[in-house]
């Protein structure tokens, strides 16, 4: 179920366990700022998911109310996995969906990493 993207953090949320390590992850990088592992039903040859360490609800909630320094950690630790992965020559595609409309299912930010072969257009049907 997509969630709303104004609504507050909720703490038991499938990547909030996850950073607290309840569930298992395959953890491809972590550093202060960000942890990045493998997505669970992966929609590339390579689906890496890289979220916050703090607790965001989406893009919006962490442009709006993450001071600078957790901003700018996390934007270049997503650089930083995509470079340590490989994939700038061959490129990627990064995806952070927001709210409903963009069918976000996980309350906690997360950036898709998406590459290993041609991705296609940007949308899936573009005029729909
Ligand atoms: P969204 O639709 O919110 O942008 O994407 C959520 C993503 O989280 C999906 O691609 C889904 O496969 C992934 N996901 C959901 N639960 C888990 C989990 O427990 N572990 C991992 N590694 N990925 C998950």
């Amino acid at each position: 179920m997509p969630i709303d993207a104004t609504r507050p953090y909720d703490h038991d949320n499938v990547f909030a366990k996850i950073l607290r390590g309840e569930i298992p992850n395959k953890t491809v990088y972590e550093d202060d700022y960000a942890l990045a592992f493998h997505d669970i039903n992966p929609q590339a040859p390579t689906h890496i998911l890289v979220i916050p360490k703090g607790a965001y609800v989406s893009w919006d909630d962490f442009t709006a109310n993450a001071p600078d320094g957790d901003v700018v950690g996390f934007i270049r630790a997503v650089g930083h996995v995509a470079r340590e992965a490989g994939l700038v020559a061959p490129g990627y595609r990064l995806l952070a969906n927001a709210g409903l409309d963009a069918h976000q299912e996980v309350p906690h930010l997360h950036v898709h990493i998406f590459a290993g072969r041609p991705l296609g257009p940007m949308l899936a049907h573009p005029h729909e």
